[in-house]
């Protein structure tokens, strides 16, 4: 590595230690400017596992990083970690988390084969919305972790997490983006309801059958070659 590397990379070393150490007043913004390497995801976990960036660290029982093979062609992105996950550690294992693996088991994935991650990565109290400060301080996070997996297609549940990733405004719906391929940084990204949604809006099952049958068509060509 050469000498401003280095230096580069002592300095976001301090800037990291000072977020875990709960100074305020630090340069946060640097942090996201930092050049970003392809750490081994289990780094980038243990090194998240005290993160008090932002305000959910208060409330939080356990940061939720991620989970599934490092390797994934197939990246799933949600909003945030529900109550169990906060009370686990792992990404949609409550009840809509059962219907993400019944959906991804419908198109022949199983959970170990993909990777799941959220673009929050601890819970916000009583599962409310994100706030842009949230996001904003822990979305670094997810962008290292989609750099690490180099996913060939990324599926988005929600809103949030498309809004998030594409970098969309507040009022686009997930309606107005299902039935398209879009781009993540040269990465096919397909947008659907997130599970918790359809188990307060069973009616919307139908359409995320037809979009997970997209993703998987989608998913077929891109891994044989056939991405034009
Ligand atoms: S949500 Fe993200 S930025 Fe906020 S404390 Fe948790 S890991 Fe850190």
């Amino acid at each position: 590595m050469n000498e401003i590397a280095e230096i580069v990379k002592e300095i976001k070393n301090l800037l990291e230690f000072q977020a875990v150490l709960g100074a305020k007043n630090y340069p946060k913004e640097l942090l996201t400017l930092m050049p970003r390497g392809k750490r081994p995801l289990a780094e980038q976990a243990a090194e998240r596992a005290d993160c008090r960036l932002c305000g959910l660290h208060e409330s939080r029982n356990k940061v939720v990083f991620g989970a599934g093979d490092p390797n994934a062609n197939l990246l799933i992105v949600g909003e945030a970690p529900g109550a169990e996950e906060d009370r686990m550690g792992i990404p949609f294992i409550g009840r809509a988390g059962g219907l993400l693996t019944k959906i991804l088991a419908s198109i022949n994935f199983t959970r170990d084969e993909v990777y799941i991650a959220n673009v929050l990565k601890c819970r916000p109290p009583g599962n409310r919305d994100p706030q842009p400060a949230e996001v904003e301080a822990c979305e670094p996070f997810l962008k290292e972790q989609i750099e690490t997996i180099q996913p060939k297609l990324i599926c988005a549940l929600g809103a949030h997490a498309a809004r998030t990733l594409l970098k969309l405004g507040s009022s686009t719906s997930i309606g107005s983006l299902r039935g398209a391929l879009h781009n993540y940084h040269g990465v096919p990204l397909i947008a659907t309801y997130h599970p918790a949604y359809l188990l307060r809006s069973p009616g919307k099952k139908r359409d995320t059958w037809e979009d997970v049958q997209f993703l998987r068509r989608e998913y077929d060509r891109i891994m044989s070659g056939d991405a034009k």
